[in-house]
Order: structure tokens, then sequence, then C-alpha cells
């Protein structure tokens, strides 16, 4: 069966032609999601047409998805007029093939614990940290959704009591203190030239202590959140994800540190980063479409 998988993400929009795991196609183009749902929409098109030979269409998109109605629930102002797209029937209507919708968060999560960092592993993780952090639960296999649908948000577990305000509309959400861009934020209070990830690291690698400081204080956010998650769900495994887990530094703190603050009985646990970087999105939709053909 020859899957075609898109990834539409608010920068582009990845495609795949997937058969058994094996990518035998790929592409990318721009999504302009900033012109609207629309556009969005015709540029998802534009992409499908430029497939032949295909069985199902399976997509991974940004905004919090309804995968049984195959509709946006909501996209934030990032992709304006996206919200209450009836995305699978348009494209089921134009294609007359079976379509599949899925949040690209948890799509990704679904294609580490495929075809990645998960592989084999059935009750997981998946942070993604960047400018906020995502978050996906594994569940025997299948991600967690919740009574809403929702579930995974962990870039707004509270963790610090009238912390920073958040654009959820609470204060001191964990993505204020441990996302990609609170380690900007700490970075640049201290040097406005570090604006970002690489910078950064090597002024570390340089010895830079006051830069060591910032960046271990950040890793200590990070890590009290994985162990709050570590206690409530004892998962096998947790994936890092976003650019800046490719930092070995990082995850090779986090490994040292954490084993002293979970409880005994919760040892065990992999703590490792993404391996699939951009083509994880792709992946879980093609696992996704597998899975719900089963069905
Ligand atoms: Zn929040």
């Amino acid at each position: 069966m020859n899957i075609l998988a898109l990834d539409v993400g608010g920068t582009a929009i990845k495609s795949a032609l997937i058969n058994n795991g094996e990518i035998l196609k790929g592409d990318e183009c721009l999504s302009e999601a900033r012109l609207g749902g629309p556009r969005l929409v015709e540029n998802i098109m534009k992409t499908i047409d430029s497939y032949s030979d295909y069985d199902v269409i399976s997509i991974s998109t940004t905004g919090q998805v309804d995968s049984e109605k195959g509709c946006i629930i909501y996209a934030n102002e990032n992709v304006p007029d996206y919200t209450g797209t009836k995305l699978s029937m348009i494209i089921k209507k134009k294609y007359n093939k079976p379509v599949f919708l899925e949040n690209d968060v948890n799509a990704a999560a679904i294609g580490e614990g495929f075809y990645g960092a998960g592989k084999g592993e059935k009750n997981f993780l998946c942070l993604t940290y960047g400018t906020g952090i995502g978050g996906a639960i594994v569940f025997n296999g299948k991600i967690y959704k919740g009574s809403n649908g929702v579930a995974g948000e962990m870039g707004h577990m509270v963790t610090h009591i009238n912390g920073l305000s958040c654009n959820c509309g609470h204060k001191g959400c964990y993505e204020q203190y441990a996302s990609t861009t609170a380690l900007l934020r700490n970075a640049m209070a201290y040097d406005n030239t570090l604006n970002n990830g690489y910078l950064i690291f090597s002024e570390l690698e340089q010895g830079n202590k006051e830069i060591k400081d910032i960046v271990d204080n950040w890793i200590d956010e990070i890590i009290y959140g994985l162990v709050n998650l570590i206690h409530i769900f004892n998962p096998s495994c947790i994936i890092l994800g976003g650019g800046i887990m490719k930092q070995k530094y990082i995850i090779n703190s986090i490994n040292e540190k954490i084993l002293n603050k979970i409880m005994d009985s919760f040892q065990g646990i992999k703590i490792v980063p993404a391996q699939l970087g951009n083509n994880a999105g792709v992946y879980g939709m093609a696992a996704i479409a597998e899975q719900r053909l089963k069905k």
C-alpha cells in the first residue's frame, strides 16, 4: 500500500510517498499559512496533485485537530481563517481516497515511536522544545487524547506559582521557563548578541562560566517538568525533540541529574533525543494510516 503523507506546518508542507516504512519520493514547499486557511488548503491540493499512484492520503497539520471528524478545531493567528476547516471532507471529495488527519505534534510522536527514537516502545512521552513546548502521550502504541481530544499540553503545566505570564492566559507555565525561547531570553539578558542556540552553546564550550550557569539553570527547569511527568505516567521512554536538542550537552546533563530526582520505583527510564528530525511527521502519518486502516 502506498501512503501519501503530508506534514502541514506554519512554514512548509512536507510530503512523502511511503510504502512499508520506506520513503519512495519526497518533497517540500512553502505552506504560505500566514495568507490564511483557504490558501493553505490550495497549497495542500497542489502538493497532492504532484503525486500519483497512492492509495491513501494521510495529513498532519498545525493546530488542534478533531481526527474523527477530520476538521481543524482551532488554529491560532499564525494561520488565519483555518479554524473550522473540514479538511478531510474537502480532500476526500476531490481525490476520492481515504483521508486521515492528525495534529502535527501527535504525528511526530507516533513517527518516532514506530520508526525513530522510540522504536519498540509502547508507553512513552514526546516533548518538543521550541518557541513553546508541545507534547504527546503515547499509551499502548496510540495517542492518548483525553476527553476533549486536546491532552498533552505539557507546556502549560504550572511549575512556578505566580510566575511569568503565558500566552495561554495563565501564569507560571513550564514553557515560560524551559522552552528554547526561555533560554534565549535569559542568555540575551546577559549578552544580547547571543540570539540563537548555536552561539549560546559555542560560548559554553569555550568555557564561559556565566553562560554555563544560565544553560544549567534552564536544564534544571526542563528536568523539573520531566520529573512530574515521569511520576504521573511512569513511561519507559521520553523523547525530546526540537532543534535545540541536537546539543548533546543537554541530553547528557538531563540523564546525569534526573536519576537523583525520581523515586526508586521509577528508575530505568530512557530519555533520548528525537531521531527523525523533519521526517517524523510524515513517518507518523504513514503509521497512523496503517493503524486506522486495520480497524
Ligand atoms: Zn501557559
